[in-house]
C-alpha cells in the first residue's frame, strides 16, 4: 500500500492510520529539497506524480492500494492513472481530496507562512490558532530547526500552487472517496469512469486522520475495499476466512447480476479480446480469482474449496472457463508450486489481479501425445537461454502475455532427460503469434519462437529435469473443474431448449458425479507430491461425460439449431456444445493417454486403488469392516453363496446383528452409535465388495424395527432415499468386487506369452469402469454426507448413473474373464448374477431391491 505525501510534504498525518495497519506493507512518498530542486519545481501535479513514477524502475513493489489524504489525494490518483497506464490497478482510496471549483487567491508570502504554519499545527494535532510574522517564530511554534522550516514551507507553499491549479485527469480507475463531514466536498464520478463508492465520516479535514473513531473507520473502508490481495485483518483464521468467503461471495454476485455483466460475457464468448480483459480484470480486482493463493502472490490464503466455489460462480455465467483454467490453474498454480521467487514475484500478482493471462506451449507438429518428442531447444548463453522451436495447438496465446514451454536443453540417456520448462514472456523478440483456424470458437494458436531470449530465474526446476516437474503440471491441467463447469452450462441450455427430454436426468446425475469428482481432485492438486494418475480419473470422466452432453447437442442440432428465439447466451453454449465436445478429449492429455496412465498404476497396485474407493467412507472404518466380515466372507465363497439366497441374506443379517452393526447408524439417544449414513453406506459397499447378500438393512434392523432373523422385515421394500442409498452403496460394492475379480484374472492368465493387462484393447473398456467406479464412489460420499440438504431427485440421478456404468463394468469385466467367467463356479459369474439382480432394482421409481 502506498501513501502520497499531502502539500506539507510530510507522511506525519498517517501516522495513526498506518500505525492500525501494521500487517500490510506500507509505504510512503514524502517530499524533499531533492525532488524538489531537480529538474526544476515540478510544474503541476501531473508532473509530480510523473517523477515519482519514473523514480519507481521497472521493479518497483505491487502496489495494490494507493492513499492520499488532502493534497495526497490528488497525487495520488495521478499516480494510480500513471500506473494504470502501465497495466496496474491499483485500488485508489481518497481522503477528503478536493479540488478548487473556481478562482483560489494568489497568497502573499506571509499569507503562505501562516497557512503553513497553521496546516503544520492542524496536522500535528493542534488545534491552536499561532500568529507568526519571522519564519524564526513560526519554526518555534512547530518545534522546528530554522532549514527545516525554511525547506518545508517552500515545498508547502509550491504545492499549493499547483494544487490550485489542479484538475485531474480523467480516468477509469475505482475510487474510494472519504469526504469529512464539515469540508468541501467534490464529486470524482466527475473524474473517474469507474466506480466511486464514497464514504462521508464526522469531523473536519483535520480531524479526519486525527480521531481514533474515523481513523478506525478508514482502516475498516480501506480493509474492506481493498482488491484481497492486500490482506486481511490478521492472519487467516478459521473466523476471517468464513467472513472473507462471505464478502467474496458477495461480490461476485453483485459483480454477475447485471446487464453489463451479460452483456460482456456475450462478447467474450464471441472471442472479443477486450471483453475478456476487462472480465477478468473486474474479477481480479474483487479478489475472486485467487483467494486462496498465499498474500505474496496476490491471494487471501483462503481455503481452495472457496476459489473453486467462486470460479464455478463467474463461469456459470458463460464466461470462458479456459482463460482460468490456463492461467490461473495451470501454469499460475505450477508457478506457485515450482517458479522461481522472482518469477512468482513478477507474474503471480499480475494473474491474480487479472492483469495477465498465461497460455500453455507444450505440442508441436511431431510431439502431440508423446509430449517428451519435442524439437524445441533452449541453448544456454550466459545468464539466459536462447529458444527456437514451432509450437502448435495453444489456446489463447494471442491474448496471453506469458507461457509456459517446454523445450529441450540437452539429449540425456533417454528422451525423457533434457528437457526444461520455462515461462516465457509472449511480447519478447523473436515470438510469433498466427491465430489457427478451428471448429470452435476458442482462439487456438501456432506460436514460433525464434531466437527469443529468456533470463534464467523465468526457468521453472533444473534444467534438463522438466519432465518430473510435468507430471506435476499435467496433473494440474487434469482435475476436469473447467469440464464440469462447461457441461452444466451446456446441459442446462439444452434443458431450457428441449425442455426435460428422456436421457437429460442421467446425463444430469452424471454431470454431478463429475463435479463432485472434480472439485475433489482441485482440492487435492495443491498437494506437494501430486501425480498424473491422482487427476488421470478425473480428467478421463469429467471429459467424457461433458463430451457425452456435446453428444447430446450434436444429437439434437437440426432442430436446436434453428429452434426460434433462443437466448443469445444458451445459443452460444449450444454452439460450443456441438462445437467444442471433440477437442475435450483430446486436450490436456488424450482419453487414450489417461487410460495408459491409469492402467500403469493399476498394473502396479489395483488391489490398493479398488480399496481406495472404498476408503474414501473412512479407511480405518472400513478396513475394520472387512476385517471383521473377512473370515465370514471366506467361508461364503467355499458355498455358493454368492446367488440369491433369502436364507443366506438372514443369516448374514444375523451376523452383523451380533457384531453389533445394527448400532451403528441408530441415534446415541436410541442407544445406538449415532455414526450417520455415511457409514452405513460403507458397511453396505464393504458387503456388495466382499459378493454377500445384501444384509445391511439399516431401517430394517433398528430400534422399533424388526429383529435380525425377522425375514419378512429384511425383505420389505423401503423407498425412503437413506435406504436407496445404502442399496446403491452396495451395489457400487458389487461393481468394484467385479473389477477386482477381472483385473486380478487379467494379471495372471498369459495368452500370446503375455498376460492380459498387456492388452490395452481388451483393458481400456475396463479401466474405463474403474474411472466411473471410482466417480461414483466420490459422489455417493458427497450424497450420504449431506443428504438431507440435497434436492428429493439426486439419489435417483445417482441411480440412474449407477446403472448405466454398472452394465458397462460389468460387460468389460466378463469379457476379461474369457469363457472361465461364465462357469457356475466363478466368484465372477456369482457377482455377475448379483448385479443382475440388484441393479435392475435401481431404475424402479420407489422400490428398493431385496436380493
Ligand atoms: C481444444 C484443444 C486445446 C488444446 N490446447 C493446447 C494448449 O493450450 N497447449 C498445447 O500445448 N497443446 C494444446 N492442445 C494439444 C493437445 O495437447 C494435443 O491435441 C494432444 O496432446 C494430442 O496430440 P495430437 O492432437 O497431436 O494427437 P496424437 O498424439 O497424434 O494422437 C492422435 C490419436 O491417437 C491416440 N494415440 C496416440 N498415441 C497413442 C497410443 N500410444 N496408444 C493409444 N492411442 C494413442 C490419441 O489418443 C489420439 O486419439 C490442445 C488440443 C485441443 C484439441
Amino acid at each position: 500500500m502506498l501513501f502520497a505525501h499531502p502539500v506539507g510534504g510530510s507522511l506525519l498525518a498517517y501516522q495513526p492510520l498506518v500505525a492500525r495497519l501494521t500487517d500490510l506493507r506500507c509505504l510512503g512518498l514524502e517530499a524533499s529539497q531533492r525532488t524538489f530542486f531537480d529538474g526544476g519545481a515540478a510544474g503541476s501535479i501531473q508532473e509530480l506524480a510523473r517523477r515519482y513514477v519514473g523514480g519507481f524502475g521497472t521493479d518497483h513493489p505491487t502496489i495494490d492500494v494507493i492513499c492520499g489524504w488532502s493534497f495526497g489525494g490528488a497525487l495520488a490518483w495521478e499516480i494510480a492513472c500513471l500506473l494504470g497506464e502501465r497495466g496496474e490497478r491499483p485500488k485508489v482510496v481518497l481522503l477528503d481530496s478536493t479540488w478548487a471549483r473556481g478562482e483560489v487567491p494568489v497568497w502573499t508570502p506571509a499569507e503562505a507562512l501562516q497557512g503553513f504554519l497553521q496546516d503544520a499545527l492542524s496536522v500535528g494535532g493542534r488545534d491552536v490558532q499561532v500568529v507568526a510574522d519571522t519564519h524564526e517564530e513560526a519554526a518555534a511554534a512547530l518545534d522546528m530547526d530554522l532549514k527545516t522550516f525554511g525547506e518545508r514551507l517552500e515545498i508547502f507553499a509550491h504545492n499549493r500552487r499547483i494544487l490550485c491549479e489542479w484538475r485531474p485527469t480523467p480516468g477509469a480507475l475505482d475510487v474510494v472517496s472519504v469526504r469529512a463531514a464539515e469540508s468541501n466536498t467534490s464529486d470524482w464520478r466527475t473524474a473517474t469512469t469507474g466506480g466511486v463508492h464514497d464514504h462521508d465520516l464526522p469531523g473536519d479535514h483535520y480531524t479526519l486522520l486525527a480521531d481514533a473513531g474515523t481513523v478506525a473507520a478508514i482502516e475498516q473502508i480501506i480493509r474492506d475495499d481493498r482488491p484481497a490481495a492486500t490482506g486481511g485483518p490478521g492472519a487467516a483464521g478459521e473466523q476471517v476466512g468464513e467472513s472473507d468467503a462471505a464478502d467474496l461471495h458477495a461480490s461476485l454476485a453483485k459483480l454477475v447480476d447485471t446487464p453489463h455483466w451479460r452483456e460482456l460475457v456475450i462478447r467474450a464468448r464471441r472471442m472479443d479480446p477486450d471483453a475478456i480483459a476487462e472480465a477478468y480484470r473486474e474479477l481480479g480486482r474483487r479478489g475472486l480469482l485467487t483467494p486462496d493463493w498465499p498474500r505474496e502472490a496476490g491471494g487471501s490464503g483462503l481455503p481452495t474449496r472457496l476459489a473453486i466455489e467462486l470460479f464455478e460462480g463467474f463461469c456459470s455465467t458463460g464466461l470462458p472457463d479456459l482463460v482460468y483454467a490456463l492461467t490461473v490453474q495451470i501454469v499460475g498454480n505450477f508457478v506457485l508450486k515450482s517458479g522461481s521467487d522472482r518469477l512468482k514475484r513478477e507474474l503471480l500478482p499480475r494473474i491474480s489481479r487479472g492483469e495477465e493471462f498465461a497460455t500453455v506451449l507444450y505440442s508441436e507438429p511431431r510431439a502431440g501425445s508423446d509430449l517428451a518428442a519435442l524439437r524445441t531447444k533452449a541453448e544456454r548463453r550466459g545468464d539466459r537461454y536462447v529458444l527456437n522451436g514451432v509450437k502448435v495447438f495453444s489456446i489463447y496465446s494471442d491474448i496471453s502475455g506469458s507461457a509456459l514451454v517446454s523445450a529441450r536443453t540437452g539429449q540425456g540417456g533417454n528422451k525423457y532427460d533434457g528437457i526444461t520448462l520455462f515461462v516465457i514472456d509472449l511480447a519478447a523478440d523473436g515470438v510469433s503469434v498466427e491465430l489457427v483456424e478451428t471448429l470452435q470458437r476458442e482462439r487456438m494458436c501456432r506460436v514460433r519462437l525464434q531466437d527469443v531470449e529468456v533470463e534464467s530465474w523465468r526457468r521453472v526446476g533444473d534444467e534438463g529435469r522438466g519432465w518430473a516437474l510435468l507430471d506435476g503440471a499435467l496433473a494440474i491441467e487434469r482435475t476436469g473443474i473447467d469440464h464440469v463447469v462447461r457441461a452444466a452450462r451446456w446441459l442446462g441450455a439444452l434443458r431450457g431448449t428441449t425442455g426435460r427430454v428422456p436421457g437429460l436426468e442421467r446425463l444430469e446425475g452424471q454431470v454431478e458425479c463429475a463435479t463432485t469428482l472434480a472439485r475433489t481432485a482441485t482440492e487435492v492438486f495443491l498437494q506437494a507430491d501430486v501425480k498424473a494418475i491422482d487427476t488421470a480419473v478425473a480428467k478421463l470422466y469429467t471429459s467424457e461425460t461433458c463430451q457425452q452432453v456435446g453428444h447430446e447437442v450434436l444429437r439434437r442440432w437440426s432442430t436446436l439449431g434453428t429452434a426460434p428465439g433462443v437466448d443469445d447466451l444458451v445459443g452460444e453454449e449450444l454452439f460450443s456444445g456441438l462445437t467444442e465436445s471433440p477437442g475435450l478429449t483430446l486436450s490436456a492429455g488424450t482419453s487414450e493417454m489417461m487410460l495408459s496412465t491409469i492402467s500403469a498404476d493399476l498394473k502396479e497396485e489395483h488391489s490398493r486403488r479398488c480399496l481406495g474407493i472404498l476408503h474414501h467412507f473412512g479407511g480405518d472404518l472400513v478396513d475394520t469392516v472387512l476385517d471383521v466380515l473377512g473370515p465370514v466372507g471366506a467361508g461364503v465363497k467355499v458355498e455358493p453363496l454368492f446367488a440369491h439366497s433369502p436364507a443366506r441374506r438372514g443369516a448374514l443379517a444375523r451376523t452383523l446383528a451380533d457384531l453389533g452393526f445394527d448400532r451403528i447408524e441408530r441415534p446415541e439417544d436410541e442407544g445406538g452409535l449415532g455414526l450417520g449414513l455415511p457409514v452405513g453406506c460403507a458397511i453396505s459397499l464393504s458387503t456388495g465388495y466382499l459378493g454377500y447378500e445384501n444384509a445391511y438393512r439399516s431401517c430394517a434392523l433398528q430400534g422399533g424395527g424388526a429383529e435380525a432373523d425377522d425375514e419378512e422385515a429384511l425383505h420389505h421394500d423401503c423407498d425412503a432415499p437413506a435406504c436407496r442409498l445404502r442399496h446403491a452403496a452396495y451395489v457400487l460394492g458389487l461393481g468394484i468386487g467385479l473389477f477386482h475379480s477381472a483385473w486380478e484374472h487379467a494379471s495372471t492368465r498369459e495368452q500370446f506369452g503375455q498376460n492380459l493387462v498387456a492388452f490395452d484393447a481388451l483393458m481400456f473398456p475396463l479401466i474405463r469402469g474403474y474411472a466411473e467406479l471410482s466417480a461414483l464412489g466420490v459422489r455417493l460420499h458427497e450424497i450420504a454426507e449431506n443428504l438431507a440438504d440435497m434436492d428429493d431427485g439426486v439419489v435417483r440421478r445417482f441411480e440412474l448413473v449407477e446403472q448405466d456404468a454398472l452394465v458397462r463394468v460389468i460387460r468389460a469385466a466378463m469379457q476379461v474373464l474369457g469363457a472361465q467367467g461364465i462357469t457356475e463356479w466363478s466368484v465372477a459369474s456369482r457377482f455377475y448374477m448379483k448385479c443382475a439382480q440388484n441393479i435392475g432394482w435401481l431404475d424402479r421409481e420407489g422400490t428398493v431391491a431385496i436380493g
